[in-house]
């Protein structure tokens, strides 16, 4: 694979075209066609450049590969990468915007039990460029531009884990935050990890003031090891005292992500031991009824069961949301859309 010109941040593009021998104003000119999604083949430079630039650099790391739209309006995308490996993303259309759920890597080798992104490991690390172009591509495609963006909000909840793969991570979000770019404020940026501890407290001294958003899915360390196999290297306890740190930095309130699993996390012990552990913690608890992926045999709950849980935890004086699952009729959950696929073509 070459270089992916994505990859740069606005002052490390500055000083490429410099080392070209290229006037200033290419830089601009580069930087904003990028910003918009063009390929390189479409910049507006002389021919001259574009082929210079294509020699060492990726003409488009990412592309659409396939688009999937589900009746609630919901799209999937598989996107082909430069190597030819293929990564998910998905749009949701809200009242308040739209936002673009992001891959972070190639497979996982997290190994959760109920998710299909890890069933074949990690295939590799993408970098913040292809991180990036996820956005660009979509933007670009729905019609937005660099002022008036289609994508208002991003989530980090596509296949991968983010902070295993943290410097790639954390200079996407620089470069996806930057002014003059595509500009998305950390705001509107939701980083979901598994509970990776010392990248947690490392990401707290980064001033990025995101969602923090951890997957926890169960309410004891013996419980959660049963589905999360991260459960055996870092506690619980350990988990809080890294939100703790992230909210002391930033002053944002982190979030919980807890999946209904019948039989497992789901009963009403579980949804008052949830609220005993997060009480008085300036956080949010976003449930969500298990997808329900093929490979694995683990079983969603009701409906009903799902309020009755979120009622407790109401009662208990917990800030909760039941999200709506989106998209489940085309293979909404992480990674089974890539996994049909592979499949198919195998
Ligand atoms: N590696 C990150 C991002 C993963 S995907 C993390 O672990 O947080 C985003 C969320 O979807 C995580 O909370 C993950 O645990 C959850 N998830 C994965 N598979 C799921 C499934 N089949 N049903 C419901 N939630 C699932």
């Amino acid at each position: 694979m070459k270089e992916i010109l994505q990859d740069l941040s606005r002052a490390e593009l500055n000083a490429l075209i410099e080392e070209m021998g290229e006037k200033k104003f290419r830089a601009d000119q580069i930087y904003t066609g990028l910003m918009q999604g063009k390929p390189i083949r479409d910049l507006p430079v002389s021919p001259a450049l574009r082929e210079k630039l294509l020699e060492r650099f990726e003409d488009e790391p990412v592309k659409v590969y396939k688009t999937l739209v589900a009746a609630d309006g919901t799209e999937k995308y598989l996107f082909l990468l430069a190597d030819g490996n293929l990564i998910e993303g998905v749009l949701m259309q809200y009242k308040y915007g739209n936002t673009q759920c992001v891959s972070t890597q190639v497979g996982c080798r997290m190994g959760c039990k109920f998710c299909a992104s890890t069933l074949g490991g990690l295939v590799r690390n993408l970098t913040a460029g292809e991180i990036l172009s996820q956005i660009l591509v979509i933007n670009r495609e729905k019609g937005g531009t660099l002022k008036d963006r289609a994508v208002t909000n991003v989530v980090l909840m596509g296949s991968g884990e983010p902070f295993d793969n943290y410097d790639n991570v954390v200079k996407f979000l620089r470069n996806g935050t930057a002014e003059g770019g595509i500009c998305i404020s950390a705001r509107n940026i939701s980083l979901s990890t598994c509970g990776l501890v010392p990248e947690m407290k490392k990401f707290a001294s980064e001033g990025i003031p995101l969602n923090l958003t951890v997957s926890l899915h169960a309410v004891t360390d013996g419980e959660r090891k049963r589905t999360m196999p991260v459960a055996n290297k870092y506690k619980i306890k350990d988990i809080l005292d890294a939100c703790a740190i992230y909210f002391r930095a930033t002053g944002r309130r982190y979030i919980f992500e807890y999946s209904l699993i019948s039989g497992e996390n789901s009963d009403e012990e579980h949804a008052l031991a949830l609220a005993r552990l997060l009480k008085g913690k300036p956080c949010h608890v976003n449930l969500i009824r298990l997808n329900e992926v093929k490979e694995r045999h683990l079983n969603t709950v009701s409906e009903k069961e799902a309020y009755r849980f979120l009622g407790v935890l109401e009662q208990q004086g917990i800030s909760a949301t039941l999200r709506r699952s989106m998209g489940s009729d085309i293979g909404g959950a992480c990674g089974q859309l890539r996994a049909a696929v592979l499949k198919d073509e195998q």
